[in-house]
């Protein structure tokens, strides 16, 4: 029998502090052990570890044990698991190295390739083509596509595949459905856990448009295999995996039209970031379409002919290749979720309260197939909150308010926090400013001034809430924003602070200081 101790703990103020107690408790010696640093408490088993020893584990450190009580003595865990994780990419590795870092039994099921959506088809194949097309500009493409591949396989292997056996989990492979609020089947096999997970992620969507499935189209996940470019191109949803895989195939040759039902491109950006960007792809060669609803798709003559609706006029648009890229639906079919009782919304994404907790006590969900927003660092962040929470270690919540986004075309589009439509839903009072790229020096040396800096604050106190870059390397410089916000600086602050010339970062400092003057009328160095 294991004697478990419920001991009292002083000077935890946050979700770091229990996880840094309970890596001292577990390297003492003590097992199971969960932290809840709101309640000052910490509960663990102990096999005969006093409070001497457990005192010893924090001595030098800002926490002590202020009380040792013994709790209950209790048959070990009954389940085969402490956490069960269906799926096995970026949420579900980072709940499972959090787990195992706290010595847990976790196993992750997956159906597909391990690594899930990012590495394999996802992140880092579009990114290294982008990267490719923007040196070979015209042609080798077939070339890009191989060197992709080989990058693809070493990244699955360095920070998927070994981290396995660094860590000490498995994978097991197969479909996976809920049995019950523990139990997962895989197959002919029944696994138990205290915890599930479910980072599932998401697949493309593919809207029901008459005549699309029997014309052909391509995806995300098949576009970036295609060896040859299409001649003519059509992109039908131009926000950020449509603007950037269009943007790869024109690099290397495609004549492509840009087709959205929004009345911008990028339509989750700031207007002057769409409307900026619209006249670069149009200056490039490339035609947009907005405003623009696709009706039917029909093969003629060896085209593939778009027709619908666009501003109340009928529209006709010929292509010989389709790239759908409008949205992405969570995987969450199949699951069993209803049956268990775990909630989805109409989308199909699964609900979440702030920790990542599902309407089912012991059922988490993180990353892609809940309803938070789809970047591989909020799935990352998600799995390993949702571990934290789900064994106990932590009462762990993701913060958005600083939460930036990067589309790789070029010009980048980069933005942090809130654009200034989404402040005013909120109910702020905003005020925003605008900066030409042709009013930062680096972009002048560089010739290249077609951009914008925007940025959004509390009007009164100046507190920065969004900030936005349309920029050669502007996914760099939005880092600073990022930080900015989480620090709850005012925009004061940003046009006082050190800004080193001729960056591109310098933008945000001239961005803050066009809130209060003509920055035309400054002299060198923002100063
Ligand atoms: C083209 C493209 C470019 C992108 N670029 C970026 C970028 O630059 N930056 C960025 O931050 N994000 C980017 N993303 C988004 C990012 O890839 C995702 O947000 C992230 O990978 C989601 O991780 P996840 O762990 O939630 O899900 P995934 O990585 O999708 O993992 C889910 C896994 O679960 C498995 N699975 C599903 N159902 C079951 C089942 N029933 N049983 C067992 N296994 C199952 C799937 O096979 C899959 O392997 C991009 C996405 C795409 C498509």
């Amino acid at each position: 029998m294991a004697e478990t101790l419920e001991l009292r703990i002083d000077g935890m103020t946050c979700a770091d502090c229990a996880l840094y107690v309970a890596r001292a408790l577990e390297r003492a010696g003590a097992r199971s052990v969960r932290v809840d640093w709101r309640a000052g408490k910490a509960t663990l088993e102990g096999d005969g570890l006093g409070r001497e020893a457990l005192s010893a584990a924090l001595a030098g450190t800002r926490y002590g044990v202020a009380g040792v009580s013994e709790r209950s003595r209790r048959a070990p865990a009954a389940r085969d698991l402490d956490l069960l994780v269906i799926g096995s990419g970026a949420a579900a590795f980072a709940a499972a190295i959090r787990a195992r870092d706290f010595g847990r039994r976790v196993v992750l099921v997956e159906r597909g390739t391990v690594g899930g959506t990012c590495v394999n088809v996802g992140c880092n194949p579009s990114k290294a083509l982008l990267a490719a097309s923007e040196r070979a500009r015209g042609s080798g493409l077939a070339r890009a596509v191989a060197e992709k591949d080989a990058l693809v396989a070493r990244l699955r292997r360095e920070k998927y595949l070994d981290l396995m056996g660094e860590y000490g989990f498995e994978v097991l492979s197969g479909a996976a459905k809920l049995a019950g609020p523990h139990s997962v089947e895989v197959g002919d096999e029944v696994l138990t856990a205290d915890a599930i997970l479910i980072a599932t992620g998401a697949s493309p969507a593919v809207p029901p448009i008459p005549g699309l499935t029997e014309a052909g189209y391509l995806t995300s996940q098949t576009a970036i295999e295609l060896t040859e470019p299409p001649r003519r191109l059509a992109v039908i949803g131009a926000n950020a995996i449509g603007l950037e895989l269009g943007q790869m195939l024109a690099n290397f040759g495609s004549l492509v039209t840009f087709v959205d039902v929004a009345d911008r491109i990028a339509p989750f950006e700031e207007p002057e970031v769409s409307e900026a960007l619209t006249a670069i792809l149009e200056a490039a060669g490339h035609r947009v379409l907005t405003s623009a609803r696709v009706e039917a798709v029909a093969v003629e003559g060896g085209d593939k002919v778009l027709r619908g609706d666009r501003d109340g006029e009928p529209f006709e648009l010929r292509a010989d290749e389709l790239l759908v890229a409008t949205g992405r639906r969570p995987n969450s079919d199949g699951l069993g979720l209803a049956e268990v009782g775990v909630e989805t919304d109409a989308r199909g994404a699964i609900v979440v309260d702030e920790h990542q907790r599902t309407s089912v006590e012991s059922i988490f969900a993180a990353g892609d197939v809940t309803g938070q927003p789809q970047f591989v660092y909020v799935a990352a962040a998600g799995g390993a909150a949702a571990a934290s929470n789900a064994l106990g270690l932590a009462e762990e919540a993701l913060d958005f308010d600083s939460l930036p986004r990067v589309t790789f075309t070029t010009p980048q589009i980069a933005s942090a926090g809130l654009t200034e439509a989404q402040a005013r839903e909120r109910g702020f009072d905003v005020e925003s400013s605008v900066l030409p790229l042709d009013a930062v020096p680096r972009a002048l040396v560089d010739a290249d001034t077609s951009g914008l800096f925007k940025l959004v604050a509390e009007a009164g106190t100046g507190r920065l809430v969004g900030a936005s870059v349309l920029a050669s390397r502007a996914g760099e410089v939005i880092q600073s924003a990022v930080l900015a916000i989480r620090a709850g600086m005012s925009v004061s602050e940003l046009a006082a602070g050190w800004a080193p010339y001729l960056t591109m970062a310098e933008g945000l400092k001239l961005a803050a200081q066009a809130f209060g003057r003509d920055v035309a009328k400054l002299s060198c160095c923002a100063a």
